[in-house]
């Protein structure tokens, strides 16, 4: 093996550790963000109140149609065990 073709593996070697990092940590980054929440069914999630009380009145709640803590788009008018009054 010459000097000349040891500089070019070495190269790319180099070049497919700097571009496969990034999109390493990107794909880790976006899983990482994806397990953050529960699933609507893990949360028992339902687009109905449970009584007077709905996702409109919980902590918890992001207008106009998310959640902190429940992946998928969320009603006002739903409702989830995680449901946490507003004080
Ligand atoms: S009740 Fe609260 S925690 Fe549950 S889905 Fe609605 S806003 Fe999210």
């Amino acid at each position: 093996m010459t000097r000349d073709c040891f500089d070019r593996s070495r190269r790319r070697v180099m070049r497919a550790v700097v571009t496969g990092i990034p999109a390493a940590v990107l794909l880790w980054s976006s899983r990482t963000e994806a397990s953050d929440k529960m699933t609507q069914k893990q949360a028992e999630y339902r687009d109905t109140p449970d009584g007077i009380y709905s996702c409109g009145m919980c902590t918890l709640f992001v207008k106009p149609n998310a959640c902190k803590v429940v992946e998928g788009e969320i009603s006002r008018d739903g409702w989830c065990k995680a449901f946490a009054l507003l004080d």
